[in-house]
């Protein structure tokens, strides 16, 4: 057989780059950071978009019956998906990495670094049989240099929460999504609508009574997760007089255009510089370079 021949039966027979769906959460940013271009990785829920109201779109469902393995976060952060069918694998990554005896756990565990290392432990491991042998030590190799950004993040995390006062160390959220932060950092979380309304609605007198939890709380801030705020977070803000945070927490996901890194540190410094601290930004400039840099 000539060269060429050969060369063509090779192509021919050299298998497609595996598909990966990464659904919510962090895991977009972990997957395509583990597996760089060794598989397709297409990701569900967009930056930005509240995963518990998500509707799955056609394509999503064609994703997911193409996968080869479809990594969740899990504990129910997108509801949508207990509706669907897959024929691959289906890894809830969080569930698996920060099991919880709970009844209704806080599915937003990546807020802490610490559990987001685990995450990447997880994701890891069910990446690899879908990559192969061939792929196997450059996937050990990016996941030991994530947990390694992951480890400075968090240290860098308690340096910048350390120069808030201690009084101010709250958070006033709209709904439950800091819990895993509020452990870590010695925060008091307040997630003033999960908290006193049933399904979103307010009540006058749950007004009332959220008006003089925030007051009471020491917070000198509420803190948003969209923008604009909504109505509801407005007129909290407007009856309690505290003022609403000028940038967005990002609670359920990744900051449009950003990595995980860059957008806890955002989290951070929004946090920080609300409630009477300051953020060191070069440094955060810093980690987000050398999660960059992974290959
Ligand atoms: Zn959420």
């Amino acid at each position: 057989m000539q060269p060429a021949a050969l060369l063509g039966l090779v192509l021919a027979s050299a298998p497609a780059a595996p598909s990966v769906v990464a659904v919510d959460g962090v895991l977009c940013d972990f997957t395509r950071t583990l597996v760089q271009g060794a598989a397709r990785v297409t990701c569900l829920v967009p930056p930005g978009a509240d995963p518990h109201g998500l509707a799955l779109k056609g394509s999503d469902r064609q994703a997911l019956a193409s996968a080869r393995l479809v990594l969740t976060n899990g504990y129910n952060l997108t509801p949508a998906l207990k509706r669907i069918r897959v024929s691959a694998p289906l890894v809830a990554v969080a569930e698996r990495a920060v099991p919880s005896r709970s009844k209704s756990p806080d599915p937003h565990v990546w807020h802490s670094p610490s559990q987001a290392s685990a995450m990447v432990d997880e994701a890891a491991e069910a990446l690899q049989p879908v990559l192969g042998s061939a792929n196997a030590a450059s996937l050990q190799r990016r996941r030991k240099s994530m947990q390694a950004v992951l480890g400075k993040l968090d240290s860098w995390s308690a340096q910048q929460i350390q120069t808030v006062p201690q009084q101010q160390r709250v958070l006033v959220t709209p709904h439950r999504a800091f819990s895993a932060f509020a452990d870590r950092y010695g925060i008091r979380e307040l997630p003033v609508v999960d908290s006193f309304t049933t399904g979103g609605l307010l009540r006058p007198s749950s007004l009332a009574a959220i008006s003089q939890a925030i007051r009471a709380s020491g917070s000198k801030a509420v803190f948003v997760e969209v923008l604009p705020p909504s109505k509801t977070l407005r007129r909290i803000s407007a009856v309690s007089g505290v003022p609403l945070a000028k940038s967005p927490l990002y609670a359920d996901g990744l900051a449009p255009g950003k990595t995980w890194i860059e957008t806890a540190t955002s989290n951070v410094c929004t946090f920080v510089t609300a409630q009477g601290g300051r953020c060191d930004q070069s440094s955060a400039n810093a980690l987000q370079k050398q999660w960059d840099a992974i290959q």
